[in-house]
């Protein structure tokens, strides 16, 4: 941390907030939040993992609470267990919140039994060297089921890009075409449930190369479909 450090936390969760309001105003068809310090492992009580405050989570609630949205889901497909979103929306039934994550893998959390008090916790952890092939399957079988039957009136998605195989933090082996397709599988479950409204923002991403590659090709795709 350094003394700028709050106002860029503020500045990410405030970001998230902002993205909101201009995709659900029809400002913008959707959004990515290219943002730090990320915030998917921050705690009610602490912050974890570079993140200070849940910047999903409160862009969630304040959907819910300040633009009146009857449900919104939240997509986690950072390599790490998204344990600052499942301990901040857990307890909000209209909030539903899947992570892919690898597993074991710091921070520990995110086994498949944790579906939260109101079963709107999904977590599908992958074991280590799964590769694009199983990372698919599993979207496919468990995830966007889960998000269609929800129902959401917004997916937001929090797009961590240290699942690629060159990422020195983990060992999930995706390649950058595996995030052009589960942001364009995404994309097309927001056309279907809630008129493409789709708010994207960066959580993890640690070899700069990769990072820079994998978020280009996940923006290309989310211009693409928002400009259709
Ligand atoms: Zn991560």
């Amino acid at each position: 941390m350094s003394p700028g450090t709050l106002a860029a936390a503020h500045r990410a969760a405030g970001g998230a907030v902002r993205a909101v309001d201009l995709v659900l105003s029809g400002e913008a068809s959707n959004a990515f939040v290219a943002t730090r310090p990320p915030g998917h492992h921050a705690e009610r009580e602490t912050t974890m993992g570079f993140c200070l405050f849940g910047n999903v989570a409160v862009a969630a609630k304040y959907a819910l609470d300040h633009h009146g949205l009857k449900r919104v889901a939240v997509v986690d497909f950072d390599v790490h267990h998204g344990n600052g979103t499942q301990d901040l929306l857990e307890d909000e039934p209209r909030a539903f919140f899947a992570s892919s994550h690898q597993y074991p893998l710091w921070p520990g959390t995110g086994a498949a039994h944790e579906t939260g008090p109101h079963d709107t916790i999904l977590n599908v952890p992958l074991p280590p060297r799964s590769g694009g092939t199983v990372f698919r399957r599993e979207y496919e079988d468990k995830v966007f089921p889960r998000v269609r039957a929800f129902k959401p009136d917004l997916i937001l998605v929090s797009a961590g890009f240290d699942a690629h195989r060159d990422d020195p933090l983990a060992d999930l082996m995706l390649e950058t075409d595996d995030f052009a397709w589960v942001t364009e599988r995404l994309c097309d479950l927001a056309d279907e449930l809630c008129g493409g409204k789709l708010v994207s923002c960066l959580e993890g991403g640690y070899n700069l190369y990769a990072l820079a590659e994998s978020v280009a090709a996940h923006v290309d795709v989310l211009i693409a479909r928002g400009a259709a």
